[in-house]
């Protein structure tokens, strides 16, 4: 259940952000980097890895790298992004114990061991987790690039409580 404090602080969130017109993914990462004056990465997670996680941020001194798995639809690669993006917007530590010299040291290859280690330290709330696909959901939204048919079930009953769809 979506509580109305966590709706508004989405929506103030997202009504704040300038979206890239065309809308891509890639140009909001690119916009959000310079806003921030620090990178934000997409790369893409070896298949097999996404099954119990959403995707995966790691944050270095200089950068957010947002990990995605890349044998999947684009649509679905977007959203994840979105997704990873929503936590870093909201600022969510995920409570990970890591430490981020050794982190760095992997990232230029990354077995899949470390990414299991990584994954299985990385614990948001429940909360988090629907902040997340909030500011994503929102995101795309105010995008205009939501799927055209209306979405059903709870995502449906969540964007008409929004305001996304009537
Ligand atoms: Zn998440």
């Amino acid at each position: 259940m979506t509580t109305r404090r966590v709706r508004k602080k989405c929506q103030a969130l997202v009504s704040t952000l300038a979206l890239p017109r065309p809308f891509s993914v890639e140009s909001l990462i690119h916009d959000l980097s310079l806003q921030r004056g620090r990178a934000i990465r997409l790369r893409s997670l070896p298949t097999g890895f996404g099954a119990h996680a959403c995707g995966l941020v790691i944050s270095t001194d200089t950068a957010d790298e947002i990990y995605v798995e890349e044998k999947t639809t684009r649509f679905h690669r977007d959203h994840i992004a979105l997704h990873e993006i929503g936590h870093i917007l909201m600022h969510h530590d995920n409570g990970g114990r890591e430490d981020p010299g050794a982190l760095s040291a992997l990232l230029p290859n990354l077995s899949p061991e470390a990414i299991s280690r990584i994954l299985a330290r990385t614990s948001y709330t429940t909360e988090q987790e629907q902040e997340a696909e909030l500011v994503a959901s929102l995101i795309r939204a105010k995008a205009g690039t939501l799927a055209p048919l209306p979405s059903t079930g709870v995502r449906g009953k969540l964007e008409v409580s929004l305001g996304i769809r009537e």
